[in-house]
């Protein structure tokens, strides 16, 4: 199949809600700040939006998948009453030391894994080297450094900043609005590459 689709790999703890460790409830999810916004552009640019999440609570016994799939439809209903269409949700319920036997493995879909962005890619037809992928985890980015995928690490404590290496394909944001800007850039380029 002909791989046609650009598309931005979301992580959803940190990125699209507040981190709040093991959260399953929807009393408790709050989107981060500029979130919304930002979804929007990527979405306004063209690229399909994907979310890969790792969900240990699952294996750790902290919810069950039936309480993550609540959400995750609350989510996705609720992005979708403001204009904002998530392609495809991707989660691993898996940990390798598991407290549920039926989810104890050394899974090849857990980031820093990429088995779940291989799936996407199928199933959706992703050009990774068009796609982006967003992460407050550096493991949110290994699909980076297996495929052509830009990376941009969130990382709103500037102390950590040193140990994440930028290079031509990873970048270091603080918040939403540097993502931003890198889409209003590349926007530009190509209007001034194509106004000529
Ligand atoms: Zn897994």
């Amino acid at each position: 199949m002909e791989k046609t689709h650009k598309a931005a790999f979301l992580d959803r703890d940190g990125v699209i809600n507040v981190d709040k460790d093991y959260l399953y409830r929807i009393e408790d999810f709050e989107y981060e700040k500029g979130a919304l916004k930002g979804l929007q552009a990527l979405q306004d640019a063209g690229y399909l939006l994907v979310i890969i999440t790792n969900q240990s609570g699952i294996a750790r016994g902290y919810y069950t998948e039936e309480d993550y799939k609540t959400l995750e439809e609350w989510m996705l209903a609720d992005l979708s009453k403001r204009g904002i269409h998530i392609a495809g949700c991707y989660y691993c319920p898996h940990h390798p030391q598991a407290a549920i036997v039926k989810y104890r493995k050394d899974c090849s879909c857990r980031k820093p894994k990429t088995g779940l962005f291989y799936q996407a890619a199928w199933e959706l037809s992703i050009d990774f080297n068009e796609s982006i992928a967003i992460g407050d985890k550096e493991r949110d980015l290994s699909i980076c450094l297996e495929t052509g995928t830009k990376g941009f690490l969130l990382c709103k404590d500037k102390t950590v900043k040193g140990t994440v290496q930028e290079t031509d394909a990873s970048f270091t944001v603080t918040d939403w609005e540097g993502i931003c800007s890198f889409l209003c850039d590349a926007n530009s380029h190509s209007e001034t590459a194509s106004g000529s």
